[in-house]
């Protein structure tokens, strides 16, 4: 069977919990490297430990992505470690929902940093590497809140929807590099997202909807690695999923 990801060298940022630790665990378990970034040390420490112990390849770095210099950091780290990096997937993410009326600006600049310039600081951290490699892929997670608006989440779908866009730009200008790209757009994941709701009603009631319907992040991990796995001259651009009780 094909196997484009072993031997592949993976950085992961929002590995932490989630849909990144479900990923960085499967793609290990397919014979890469990966690279396990996130602000809790302690979290990826103990992932890397699980997955060496197991006798997989990884390697924890420390990493807030809304600081340029760490992300560059990240992945001079992986370069000067592995030699090359192979994939990039930007999935740090957060979604404090709440209506614009109530004004929380700090949530927005939070989600614009994280979700948005995160995500930027990813690329230009990792584009020169690849270009000079002439092969690499970039993921972007958006979200099915990158396809739609919906209520309470303007700031997030703003940033989701924004990802697409640069996604889509960024798969137009690399094609000279052999640079791949791809849009993950999941739907209700079961995940620690909703823990940073800060508006209790907001939370209680996003909680009880997503309870009944999510998946496992499991799905989110098959789905990056579906597109990773595709042979070097297939580019799959674009994923979006969702439970099949999402709306
Ligand atoms: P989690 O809250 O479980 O994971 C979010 C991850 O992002 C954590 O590992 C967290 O690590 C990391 N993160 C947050 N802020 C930063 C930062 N400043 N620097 C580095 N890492 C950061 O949620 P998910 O796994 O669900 O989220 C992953 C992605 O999936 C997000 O982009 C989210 O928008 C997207 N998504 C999720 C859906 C869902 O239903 N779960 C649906 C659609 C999209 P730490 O706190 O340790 O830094």
């Amino acid at each position: 069977m094909l196997n484009n990801i072993a031997g592949k060298v993976i950085v992961i940022t929002g590995a932490s919990s989630g849909n990144g630790a479900a990923a960085a665990r499967h793609l290990a378990e397919c014979g890469a490297t990966v690279v396990l970034a996130a602000r809790r040390l302690d979290r990826i420490s103990a992932l890397e430990k699980e997955l060496t112990d197991a006798g997989f390849k990884a390697k924890a770095v420390q990493t807030d992505v809304v600081d340029e210099a760490q992300v560059k950091e990240l992945i001079n780290t992986t370069v000067d470690s592995f030699g090359k990096i192979d994939v990039l997937i930007n999935n740090a993410g957060i979604m404090p929902l709440a209506p614009l009326e109530q004004l929380k600006t700090n949530e927005w600049d939070q989600m614009i940093d994280v979700n948005l310039k995160g995500t930027l600081y990813g690329i230009a951290a990792a584009l020169p590497q690849m270009q000079k490699q002439k092969s690499g892929h970039i993921i972007n997670v958006s979200s099915v809140y990158g396809h739609k608006l919906g209520p309470d989440a303007t700031v997030y779908c703003a940033t989701k929807h924004a990802v697409r866009a640069l996604s889509e730009g960024l798969r137009q200008e690399v094609k000279p590099y052999n640079i791949r790209t791809t849009i993950v757009s999941p739907g209700a994941v079961a995940t620690e997202l909703l823990d940073h709701i800060s508006d209790e009603k907001i939370q209680s009631d996003t909680r009880a909807f997503v309870d009944q319907i999510a998946i496992p992040a499991d799905s989110f991990a098959r789905m990056v690695a579906f597109a990773i796995n595709e042979p070097e001259n297939v580019d799959v651009n674009e994923i979006l999923f969702r439970p099949t009780a999402q709306p």
